[in-house]
Order: C-alpha cells, then sequence, then structure tokens
C-alpha cells in the first residue's frame, strides 16, 4: 500500500482541526478515531467558553461539527486503536489494532489525555458501584443521593455543579486550602446551597458492603489539628487531572516527567521528524479544546510545510 502524506492519531478537537485543515492543504490525511471518538468533550456538558458559540454548545455537538467538517474536506474517518509505532522506519510505520499497518510520511499524534484517579484499592473494588470520573456519564444514577467529588480546578467545580443539579448532596473535597478552578467556577461552587466544600480534606479510604456506602477523610493531615472522619455518600467521583495518552509511543518519543509530549521550540515537531503533535497529549497546561484545535492547526500547517520542503 502506498505511504500516505499525513496520519493523524486520535479524535478530540486537536485531531479534527489538524484534518480538516491537512484535507483543505490537499494532504489526504487519514485520521484514527480510537476507542472514544471526539474526545473527552463527548463526556462533558455544555462548552460556554469554545469561540463562535455565544450561546454555549453541548460536547457531543461540537465534536459531530468538528468531525463533519473534516468529513466534508475528505479526510479517511478508519475506527480503530493504534496500538504499536514505528518511527524508525521512512516512511513511518504504524499498526492499528495489533494487526493493520498503515505507511505515512508524516504522523500528527493527538491521542490527548484519560482521568487520573487517586491509586486507592478501593477505587478499583467500587468502580461501577460508586466509584467514576464521568460526572455527566454516571451522574444520572446518583439523582437524590449523596455523592463526593475529589479535586479543586475546573473539571471538579465543573463536575460538582453538574450533580448538584441531580444529587441531594455533593461533598467537593479538596486537598488545599483553596480552589485551583477559574474565578467563576468557584463562585458558582461556592454559591450552591447542596454543595459543601471540604478543605484540606484527603481520601483515605472508601468503605461499604457491597456498593459504595462512605469514604474516610483526613482534615489537616500531619498537622496538630488533624482528624479523620467519615462521610456517608453513594458516589466517589475524581476530576484530580489527567495523564497523557503517550503508552503507546514507548521510548522512541521524547516525553516529559509526566509522560507529556516535548514539542520542539514555538513548533508541533517532536524529536522525531515527521512526527508532529496537537492537543491536551503535548499541553501540560493549558488544556482547553480551542487551545488544541489550535495546535492541531499549526501541527498540519507544520506538517504540510515538512513535506513540501522534501518534496514528498
Ligand atoms: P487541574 O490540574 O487544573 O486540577 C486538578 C485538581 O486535582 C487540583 O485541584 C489538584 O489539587 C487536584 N489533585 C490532583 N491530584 C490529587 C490527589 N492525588 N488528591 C487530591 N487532589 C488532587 O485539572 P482539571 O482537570 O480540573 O483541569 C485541567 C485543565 O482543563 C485546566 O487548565 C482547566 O482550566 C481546564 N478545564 C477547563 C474547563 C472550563 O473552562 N470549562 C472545564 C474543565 C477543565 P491542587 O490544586 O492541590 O494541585
Amino acid at each position: 500500500m502506498e505511504a500516505s502524506k499525513c496520519l493523524i492519531i486520535g479524535a478530540g478537537p486537536a485531531g479534527y482541526t489538524a484534518a480538516i485543515y491537512a484535507s483543505r492543504a490537499n494532504l489526504s490525511p487519514i485520521l484514527f478515531e480510537g476507542t472514544q471518538p471526539g474526545g473527552q468533550l463527548t463526556i462533558t456538558t455544555e462548552v460556554e467558553n469554545f469561540p463562535g458559540y455565544p450561546d454555549g454548545v453541548s460536547g457531543p455537538v461540537l465534536m459531530e461539527d468538528l468531525r463533519r467538517q473534516a468529513l466534508k474536506f475528505g479526510t479517511d474517518i478508519k475506527s480503530g486503536s493504534v496500538t504499536e509505532v514505528d518511527f524508525t522506519k521512512r516512511p513511518l510505520e504504524v499498526t492499528v489494532n495489533s494487526s493493520e499497518k498503515y505507511q505515512a510520511h508524516t504522523v500528527i499524534i493527538a491521542t490527548g489525555a484519560s482521568a487520573r484517579f487517586l491509586g486507592l484499592p478501593d477505587e478499583q473494588k467500587f468502580m461501577g458501584l460508586g466509584v467514576s470520573a464521568c460526572a455527566t456519564c454516571d451522574g444520572f444514577f446518583y439523582r437524590g443521593k449523596t455523592v463526593a467529588v475529589v479535586g479543586g480546578g475546573d473539571s471538579a467545580c465543573e463536575e460538582a455543579l453538574y450533580l448538584s443539579n441531580l444529587a441531594k448532596k455533593v461533598y467537593l473535597i479538596v486537598r488545599k486550602p483553596a480552589l485551583r478552578a477559574s474565578k467563576v467556577m468557584q463562585q458558582r461552587v461556592l454559591k450552591k446551597e447542596n454543595i459543601t466544600v471540604l478543605f484540606n480534606c484527603n481520601t483515605l479510604g472508601l468503605f461499604g458492603d457491597e456498593v459504595l456506602e462512605g469514604a474516610k477523610l483526613v482534615e489537616n493531615k500531619d498537622t496538630e489539628n488533624e482528624q479523620i472522619f467519615d462521610i456517608a455518600i453513594d458516589g466517589f467521583f475524581l476530576a484530580i487531572g489527567h495523564t497523557p495518552n503517550t503508552k503507546v509511543f514507548g521510548s522512541s518519543l521524547e516525553l516529559d516527567a509526566d509522560g507529556y509530549i516535548v514539542l520542539k521550540g514555538n513548533t508541533s515537531a517532536t524529536n522525531i521528524d515527521g512526527v508532529f503533535a496537537a492537543g491536551d497529549v503535548a499541553d501540560p497546561h493549558y488544556q482547553q479544546a480551542i487551545s488544541a484545535a489550535g495546535m492541531g492547526c499549526r501541527a498540519a500547517l507544520d506538517a504540510e510545510a515538512y513535506l513540501m520542503e522534501r518534496g514528498l
């Protein structure tokens, strides 16, 4: 099979935007959608800060719009997960679903990031029985109940607010004395009557017979005011950030200490010629839909320039 000019891995805002640009530049890109077409925005509710939608837009609708736009210009969107890469070869080689091999002159990695867990053994025990990392997916099951959300960032505030419209009561467990979320989100959370913010608290464990019944917390850990107490909860939602999806790229790509792809200077180029990266997988800092989309645009332009310079 002839090598494609551009192969895109990932179907979030970065991947689809790269596809829109690459297809309009006649690179005939192939895009692999992986296990979560649309990426993290498909499990979010209202997106209020994506420019061009003054009345907000639901995450899934926004992603479907981006997908249709990529298809309209001729992107070949395929389902399948990339299971292996060989970036030592020219053209670059990508294996999908452990069997099909694809060759490409440029690869754009836009595999995003996945929700992080605390690492408590109880999280696994109660997974699907009270523990979740997605309020919009599972919140419905907690109507009229009591739940806790862990984290102090925008995600945690968003999840707590979403759940507060379904659940009777929401605890927000924050390990520091302040929220890290944007001011507008903080204000919404602090104003909401059925949200109680537990500052300076960490989770020691979860308990329950068959399903989750409560969490053991510690307040002011390792100080003279340390206090251990239980809260009765039916649901425990994690919103403590994300881990970049870079495992499949093994040792070939330069990653930072947290596993994010390192980009060269003010470009989308990685340490490997012809391999570019965009979106949350290469962005530990901003992690916004619009910044991921912007990075996708840059990666496609960089890939186009790379191909042009080499007459490919
Ligand atoms: P963040 O990294 O911003 O926040 C993670 C939170 O989890 C922090 O409060 C952190 O605490 C806490 N945390 C991390 N590890 C632990 C742990 N082991 N135990 C307890 N708490 C822990 O991640 P988000 O997912 O919230 O946001 C990522 C990015 O996406 C941000 O840039 C955010 O602004 C953006 N975002 C924007 C939204 C919007 O604008 N509508 C919605 C959602 C996300 P600490 O503060 O102590 O480090």
